[in-house]
């Protein structure tokens, strides 16, 4: 059966891209993460590095990313915002927002629509494991809330 599938908002700085000895790197465990979110959800990017359209965003990782994993976030789509990240999100329903440090005013939109759950806060700055604890999570969550093919498929 087929269901529409959960919306999940991504940021780039902070989540995407964390620090490895001081310098900016793929955060640990991405490509990973960035596999299953584009098979699992409706992915789109909520940055400041996409403003409407997807190629800036694409344009900005390519650096820090294999040619396959730059085909994968291909399937990202965009978003706009002016000032506030929490404009471009759906003021209902259920969805997933990963960012490092939403903003006092974000938080309070949040905290007024009832959409705290949303937000899954990761910071690769400064936990490395932060991304792949994320996965953890919405594995978790894709499998509560899905009756689609389990994530983990045993091996016969
Ligand atoms: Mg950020």
């Amino acid at each position: 059966m087929h269901t529409e599938r959960t919306k999940l908002f991504l940021d780039i700085d902070g989540v995407l891209l964390g620090k490895a000895n001081g310098r900016i790197a793929l955060a640990r465990g991405a490509s990973k993460f960035l596999r299953f979110v584009t098979a699992h959800f409706d992915c789109y990017w909520l940055t400041t590095h996409c403003q409407g359209n997807a190629n800036t965003a694409q344009t900005y990782l390519r650096p820090y990313v294999c040619k396959g994993l730059f085909e994968t976030i291909k399937m990202i789509k965009p978003t706009c915002f002016n000032v506030l990240k929490t404009d471009a999100l759906p003021k209902n329903g259920v969805f997933f927002w990963v960012d490092d440090r939403p903003l006092a005013s974000e938080l309070k939109f949040l905290e007024d629509n009832g959409l705290v759950s949303c937000l899954i806060r990761v910071d690769t700055y400064t936990n490395a494991e932060g991304l792949l604890e994320c996965l953890d999570y919405l594995q978790r969550q894709f499998c509560l809330t899905t009756s689609d093919t389990p994530v983990i498929a045993s091996k016969t």
